[in-house]
């Protein structure tokens, strides 16, 4: 999909160091915020040419399939070093920045700083850092600064620490079609290319036991962990758990 200039207004817009990350690993939230009729996007970082299996081409036609599964308002990619990404650089930053004050979302999603892949980490500081700036007055991309209400962490490869879960039932079958989508990262056993973590034929079952897992810690068929830095508020604790 085209780096389409799109002024309307997200409530939730998701980072992703790569294409295919924010499906495996926010899709549930992102299905149920479209189909609950909220503007959602998502923003790639990279376009994965770094990746063992497919190539940028496939990769993009696959977002942009994955993107009309999810019923996203807009999907962009920042076009980054893959295998390479910073959170210190400057212009990444600004290009950040700049994405989140066309959007204005009230609410980021971005990779956890803390996992096995670099440029998961270094893009989810990247992001974090970014939505802070996004809402400094001076600050200048000839843009409205936009101040983000909230920064929420998806887990990509293993789960730290976990602030609440999202029920995502009613949208795991939506997520796992936008996840295939991407059908040159995932198991084909027809395929000549090299076998990686995600290809191999038992991944999709741990990613399917990892949905019904942190559903069960919440007594939902799936569940979507997340994490936030801040606490969260709880406003009437009896009205929440009875
Ligand atoms: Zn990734």
């Amino acid at each position: 999909m085209s780096q389409e200039i799109d002024t309307e207004k997200l409530d939730l817009l998701a980072f992703a160091a790569h294409p295919d990350d924010a499906e495996l690993n926010a899709g549930g939230l992102i299905a149920k915020m479209t189909r609950l009729g909220y503007k959602v996007g998502i923003v790639d970082l990279t376009a994965g040419e770094m990746a063992t299996r497919g190539s940028v081409a496939s990769r993009r036609e696959e977002a942009a399939h994955a993107a009309q599964i999810l019923g996203l308002a807009v999907r962009e990619n920042l076009g980054f070093p893959d295998g390479n990404l910073s959170a210190e650089d400057p212009q990444a930053k600004r290009k950040v920045v700049e994405s989140i004050r066309r959007h204005r979302p009230a609410v980021v999603l971005a990779g956890l700083t803390v996992d096995y892949h670099p440029d998961h980490y270094r893009g989810g500081q990247l992001v974090s850092d970014a939505a802070w700036l996004a809402g400094r007055t001076r600050y200048d991309t000839a843009q409205e600064p936009h101040q983000v209400k909230r920064v929420l962490h998806y887990p990509e490869h293993f789960v730290k620490e976990v602030s609440f879960i999202v029920d995502i039932s009613e949208d795991f079958d939506t997520k796992r079609r936008a996840v295939l989508a991407f059908a040159s990262q995932f198991y084909q056993p027809d395929s000549a290319e090299p076998a990686t973590y995600i290809s191999s034929k038992d991944f999709m079952g741990f990613w399917q036991a990892q949905a019904r897992y942190f559903g069960g810690l919440i007594g939902k068929t799936y569940g979507e962990p997340y994490f936030m830095h801040e606490p969260v508020e709880v406003p009437d604790p009896v009205s929440l758990w009875s």
